[in-house]
């Protein structure tokens, strides 16, 4: 039930991340309460920092995704861990510049830039542009040439796998709204004009495969089917990439039925792949780039509701009904994703209450989770929602004008707080 290794129950019987007690935080700070543990943040930085750096070719960097999670302090903690970073919207680079990271090492993704979207991460000076189309190709090359530059890009290329049925050719990716594909031809006229465009630098190719994969088979199979196309490049126009950008899409664990991914082992043995291929091909050795989300932030947080009590429909169900919800986190509503609870307040108690965790909003399918059993709760008790590092924060919304939560960060069993709730003002800031 202590899913992380980070997690511990103290002479309280309360739950506690990196060592501080998660109820009394919410004294302090509030509730909902978003929660990251920093040291964790770092240590998984450090699995992909140290495994890229030993495995991978020199130069080879991993890039945090900021869908993932995305607010002003994070940026100087993934870039002291040596990460660049991947921003999808002029949004993203924003936040990332207010946190002080060097936009050099920003790459920008998106299948959907405007003209001003381009212009914007132009003039800020983002190092690397991930190009998903012609026409974004032809815009990117028009605008960087009225700023005078040439800008560095990858594009972003689909390979046509399938991570979760191991299916390679798949038309459910051939098909993907996200890049052009390799296996219709048009990847390589993709390549072509953007070697004839004066004002863009083609350095290698991206590809993002999926999310929540627990196997390192589809990112081998992925390294064959760009090295194919690199090599066929090379063969055609005599192009040879710098850069194979591998995307994110490493699982992790949100139950005790999830594996734990190996990291360290799943790079090692990319490398290994990578150095055989590139052999085979007598291509030389791209420099790797990786894009983590998940896999750095998910196990990192937590979220803290209060509950504001139980309600027993007789003959049906339990529910448990808590003061956040789909607001704070949409993943159960949108995809009935699975996560861990736990009743913070009563951590020496048996998980025996079987129960639906209910939301605040006016919206049936406002849940957390459906059928699980928690230490059976009273009003007031402090429920934790494990795993919530990711894809929380980023997605949360102002549904029912339910204000977002605060976040605080622990380090070294200290918190200090990142972002402040919301308030009613902000919330109305915008209207006139
Ligand atoms: C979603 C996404 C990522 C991050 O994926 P995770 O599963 O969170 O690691 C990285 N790169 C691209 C292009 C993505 O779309």
């Amino acid at each position: 039930m202590l899913l992380y290794d980070n997690l511990d129950i103290n002479t309280a019987g309360h739950l506690t991340i990196g060592g501080v007690d998660t109820v009394a935080l919410t004294e302090e700070y509030g509730n909902p309460l978003y929660v990251m543990d920093e040291d964790q943040l770092r240590q998984n930085c450090r699995a992909y920092t140290q495994a890229m750096a030993e495995h991978l070719p020199e130069g080879s960097q991993p890039l945090f995704a900021g869908k993932a999670l995305c607010f002003k302090g994070l940026y100087p903690i993934i870039e002291s861990e040596g990460f660049g970073a991947d921003v999808v919207s002029p949004g993203e680079i924003y936040t990332a510049l207010a946190g002080g990271f060097d936009p050099a090492n920003l790459y920008y993704h998106g299948t959907a830039k405007t003209d001003w979207d381009i212009r914007y991460a132009i003039e800020n000076g983002v190092g690397w542009f991930i190009v998903d189309n012609e026409n974004e190709l032809e815009a990117l090359d028009r605008i960087a040439g009225e700023a005078g530059i040439i800008q560095n890009i990858l594009l972003r290329i689909t390979v046509g796998i399938d991570p979760h049925t191991q299916e390679k050719i798949n038309t459910g990716r051939i098909d993907s709204q996200f890049g052009v594909a390799v296996d219709t031809g048009q990847a390589a006229r993709f390549v072509a004009r953007s070697r004839e465009l004066r004002n863009v630098r083609l350095q290698g190719y991206h590809s993002h495969i999926g999310s929540q994969i627990f196997e390192a088979q589809p990112f081998l199979d992925q390294v064959d089917r760009l090295l194919d196309f690199a090599a066929d490049m090379r063969t055609q126009f005599g192009f040879t990439a710098e850069v194979f950008n591998l995307g994110g899409g490493f699982g992790v664990r949100y139950t005790e039925e999830d594996p734990q991914v190996d990291i360290e082992g799943n790079i090692r043995r990319i490398g290994e792949h990578l150095r055989k291929g590139c052999t085979a091909f007598g291509y030389p050795l791209p420099r790797i780039l990786m894009e983590p989300g998940r896999s750095v932030a998910a196990n990192a947080g937590l979220t803290l509701y209060k509950t504001t009590g139980v309600k027993e429909i007789d003959g049906y169900l339990n529910y448990v009904t808590v003061d956040g919800g789909m607001t704070d986190n949409i993943r159960f509503a949108l995809y009935r994703a699975d996560y861990t609870m736990t009743n913070a307040s009563r951590m020496n108690e048996e998980q025996t209450y079987l129960c639906t965790v209910a939301g605040r909003c006016c919206e049936s399918g406002d849940r957390i989770a459906e059928n699980i059993y928690l230490q059976k709760p009273v009003r007031g008790d402090i429920i934790a929602v494990l795993g919530t590092g990711a894809y929380n924060y980023s997605m949360a919304s102002n549904y029912n004008r339910v204000p977002k939560p605060a976040m605080v960060m622990v380090s070294g069993g200290q918190s200090r707080l990142v972002i402040r709730a919301q308030n009613f003002e902000d919330m109305i800031a915008c209207e006139l």
